[in-house]
């Protein structure tokens, strides 16, 4: 079959299965629509805005990653995303695609592109991939980002010859990139080579707005026009971002949207882990449920789009009374758990107004005598954080910091280049 033929039959095979999807969607609030999964934390960049990746970890097994994109299947998700780090590094990214076609479900990824050739396009292809985002965060690569147009632009061509699957290609505004204008550039040159062009917009390490300066602003208002001649997708919950106004939304994250880590925990989204931190195993019809009527309490000022997109199709309905982030699940850990003392080999070096960025934030669940279920926190718990290096970057901190327990998560913002955490009573 010539590939001009093949590639519309594939297009039309997966809008078809969208507006399934979608349908099923409208139809009733108890599955999943869209499932982020992360199968590799490790990744081959260290882009200084990203808090979502790291430099040592390993890929989890194609045996648990089935076992996680079965019970997803039958939870009845509709659109699996692999993200990362860089998912191209895990050597069975293929047959993880292929297990979530298996099920029916549309099958998605997010890379930064730099592994990709022919050879692993045409594999892509043949997994069944449905989308791909590349996020390209400059013309030429700087100290915030090597993702750039000119190391990239020979892979976007690579695409447009040979990829069976839609291609979206994604900026972030905001980032400290030398030249912000670069997105306009780059959103451009996607029009031109015929993909779709989003643009996203930064945020903190809790996923809460910054608002833009003038120039972001412009770029955004330049973006806008490209989304006009119908690639670049901006919509006006974007807007409000950029103007730095909250939005009045119902965020279904832990219902309808789930961020699975690679521990294999389910989270809110990226920037909300630890919440509600349940096991992807343990997770039920119920827990969709309760989370698709609990308020997100940090919903106003989120900037998480692609939540915000799959919470659309239940905007009318269910307005949500629960209260937010008061999910509690029995401890399962005992002290010798690994999770009690990890140790991180390195964390992005960064410069001070990035210094939110580098926190750190460990999932773990206290034992149940060290938990008190009044307040539903460690009873008496302080975790010291002992840095390697002599002060954080805000030049504060000493050798040893005390970072505080809440719930699941552990924070620790001390940006510190090695730390080794410690539990401390
Ligand atoms: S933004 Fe993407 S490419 Fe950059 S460090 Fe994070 S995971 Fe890696
Ligand atoms: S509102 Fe939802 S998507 Fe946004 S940060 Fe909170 S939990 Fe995440």
């Amino acid at each position: 079959m010539k590939p001009k033929l093949r590639r519309r039959l594939r297009a039309v095979g997966r809008r078809l299965r969208e507006l399934r999807m979608v349908a099923k969607g409208l139809l009733s609030t108890s599955h999943p629509i869209q499932v982020h999964i992360i199968p590799m934390r490790r990744c081959n960049l260290s882009c200084t805005y990203c808090n979502e990746y790291d430099d040592f970890s390993d890929p989890v097994s194609l045996e648990e990653m089935y076992r996680r994109v079965d019970k997803l299947a039958e939870l009845g998700t509709g659109l699996i995303t692999i993200s990362g780090g860089e998912t191209l590094l895990h050597p069975q990214l293929d047959d993880i695609i292929a297990r979530i076609r298996k099920h029916g479900m549309l099958s998605g990824l997010i890379t930064n592109g730099y592994l990709l050739t022919a050879k692993r396009i045409q594999q892509l292809n043949d997994a069944g991939l449905d989308h791909l985002q590349i996020s390209i965060d400059n013309v030429m690569p700087d100290e915030v980002s090597k993702k750039s147009l000119k190391v990239l632009d020979k892979k976007l061509q690579l695409l447009r010859e040979q990829a069976d699957f839609h291609v979206n290609i994604n900026s972030v505004i905001g980032a400290g990139v030398k030249d912000q204008w670069d997105a306009v550039t780059i959103g451009k040159r996607a029009v031109e080579l015929g993909f779709s062009s989003t643009v996203g917009i930064i945020h903190d390490g809790t996923g809460q707005l910054r608002p833009l300066d003038d120039k972001a602003q412009a770029v955004f208002t330049e973006m806008k026009k490209l989304g006009k001649k119908g690639y670049a997708r901006l919509n006006s919950f974007q807007d409000n971002i950029a103007l730095g106004k909250p939005n009045n939304w119902r965020c279904r994250a832990g219902a309808r949207y789930l961020y699975v880590c690679e521990d294999g925990l389910v989270h809110y989204c990226s920037q909300q882990r630890g919440y509600p931190g349940i096991p992807l195993a343990e997770y039920t019809v119920n827990d969709v449920r309760r989370e698709f009527l609990t308020q997100k309490s940090c919903a106003p000022n989120c900037t998480i789009s692609c939540v915000h997109q799959t919470s659309l199709v239940d905007f009318w309905r269910a307005p949500q009374k629960l209260e937010s982030h008061t999910v509690f699940r029995a401890p399962a850990h005992s002290p010798q758990d690994p999770l009690w003392q990890r140790r991180s080999k390195r964390t992005p070096l960064i410069p001070h107004y990035y210094s939110f960025y580098y926190s750190f934030k460990i999932i773990w669940i206290p034992p149940a005598e060290l938990w008190d279920f009044e307040t539903r926190k460690p009873k008496r718990l302080l975790v010291k954080c002992q840095g390697m290096s002599a002060a954080g970057p805000s030049g504060q901190f000493g050798d040893q910091s005390i970072c505080e327990c809440s719930a699941s998560l552990l924070e620790c913002h001390h940006g510190r280049e090695n730390f080794l955490l410690v539990l401390h009573d």
